[in-house]
């Protein structure tokens, strides 16, 4: 170990970028099982491992470097997948230069951090590959059952724990696939589907019953899971997007992001098309508006959808951006052109056809409550010509007490009110996790709340057992 004063910073390699925009095939490749030794054994082997405390799991970063270092992958692996449900899906999406990496101190002390979440992915490929990862049998039987409404990353590792600790585990799924944003939302080449959908395979193999095209409030009531489940975990996601403020009439071409990713993610999986013309980049001036991941997202799939041109519009500046670094750069340097301290003000429109956006310059403010320096209109204006405008500018819940005709406590955005500690909500049989409860966020945060809302679960179904009993 601490290697770092010898060895460089070494990333797994990437796809030039040239070649990647011709496909939607992920960009980085794997460590080979040398690289990722000579990379882990950069590592100090922190007292206090910042690495650790910056990650949303906690993962025991330290303990698995070393394993890799010592050529012992699979304690590696035991130890990486006891606090990560899906590390090979975190060690390609987390935004590292954010969490783990970017407060790793041998990157603060200028030699470039470990690089902790390629080491993440090619650990658990390995695992993948070598057959360590076996479908889970639980050593006893709870028979109670609980069923899991929505089966994004939140959704899928609790059912992952909840299977392991014995229930009898039913995820009920509106779309006709199980991954959530993992599978519609996030593209491949961030995330190839194929290891959403061995996920997917490995839960089924491990006795998770799914229910695919299944709409609580629609094709099941909220009052039939009541009645057949012991607990029900509330994991929708929130995917009401958030439109332009412009006070503008209908704009065909003017679509939410998650529309236009969900619209490219179905044709990569082999859909046919949608008849909207819109949900498609292809020779289109396009605009995408928003600077988070969401937007890089759309961006980069709009330059493989092979766009005329791709122009994004923030309203603050580069370093004030909220997405990964990692994210920006990539979509640099595949053409797409930033325009920071943009604000959109115009839409000019014929019938319900955006032609051009025009945009004010802004200037930096004072940090808002976000922590990030705000941005301030002067009365430049600007105008770009478009054929496609993208409007990634986050999301917000539907109301869940509407669809699923419940009555439980919101708090004022929108989202399920629960205790943090449990993940309860007002009816102590209904636990909620993932964005529904803490806003749109992080994979990460989505697993992390995953693992710890099957453990209150299970809490709550032994104590129910106890009160039977006595
Ligand atoms: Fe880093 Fe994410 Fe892995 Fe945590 S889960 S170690 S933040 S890549
Ligand atoms: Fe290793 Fe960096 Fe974590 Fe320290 S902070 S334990 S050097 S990965």
């Amino acid at each position: 170990m601490l290697e770092f004063f010898k060895k460089k910073q070494v990333g797994p390699s990437k796809t030039v970028s040239e070649k990647r925009i011709k496909d939607f095939q992920e960009i980085y490749n794997s460590f080979s099982n040398d690289q990722s030794i000579d990379q882990a054994s950069r590592c100090s082997q922190c007292g206090i491992p910042y690495c650790q405390i910056h990650c949303p799991l906690n993962n025991n970063i330290p303990d698995w470097l070393k394993y890799i270092a010592e050529d012992r992958l699979e304690e590696a692996y035991e130890i990486s997948s006891s606090t990560n449900a899906f590390p090979e899906v975190c060690g390609r999406v987390c935004p590292q230069d954010r969490l783990c990496e970017g407060n790793c101190v041998v990157e603060k002390a200028g030699f470039g951090s470990i690089t902790i979440g390629s080491l993440e992915k090619h650990i658990t490929e390995t695992a993948w590959e070598k057959g360590w990862i076996k479908p889970i049998v639980s050593s006893k039987k709870q028979n109670q059952k609980v069923a899991i409404i929505g089966s994004g990353p939140a959704g899928l590792a609790a059912a992952t724990y909840l299977i392991e600790y014995g229930y009898d585990v039913e995820v009920f799924e509106k779309n006709d696939r199980i991954g959530g944003l993992m599978i519609y939302g996030i593209p491949n080449f961030k995330l190839d589907k194929s290891v959403v959908i061995r996920r997917h395979e490995w839960l089924k193999e491990s006795g998770v019953i799914f229910h695919t095209n299944c709409e609580v409030g629609k094709d099941i009531t909220f009052d039939d899971l009541e009645k057949n489940f012991d607990a029900i975990l509330i994991s929708t996601g929130v995917y009401k997007a958030r439109s332009l403020d412009l006070n503008t009439k209908k704009v065909n071409n003017s679509v939410p992001a998650l529309d236009y990713l969900i619209e490219s993610n179905r044709v990569g999986l082999g859909d046919t098309p949608s008849s909207n013309l819109n949900l498609n980049a292809k020779n289109k001036k396009v605009i995408v508006i928003g600077g988070g991941d969401t937007a890089m997202d759309c961006v980069r799939t709009a330059v493989r959808q092979k766009a005329s041109d791709v122009i994004c519009l923030y309203r603050r500046n580069k370093e004030n951006m909220p997405g990964s670094a990692r994210e920006v750069e990539n979509a640099e340097q595949e053409g797409v052109n930033f325009k920071w301290l943009s604000v959109p003000s115009e839409i000019i429109q014929q019938n319900d056809i955006a032609s051009s956006l025009v945009y004010k310059i802004a200037e930096l403010g004072e940090v808002d409550e976000s922590g990030r320096r705000s941005p301030v209109d002067t009365d430049i204006k600007e105008t770009l010509n478009s054929d496609l405008i993208i409007e990634a500018l986050g999301f917000q819940p539907e109301n869940i007490n509407e669809k699923f005709n419940t009555n439980l406590n919101l708090t004022g955005w929108g989202t399920i009110k629960v205790d943090f500690n449990k993940f309860q909500t007002s009816n102590p049989k209904v636990f909620a996790a993932g964005d529904i409860v803490r806003g749109a966020s992080l994979v990460v945060w989505a697993i992390h709340d995953g693992r710890e809302v099957a453990k209150t679960i299970q809490h709550y179904l032994e104590n129910k057992k106890i009160k039977k009993a006595s």
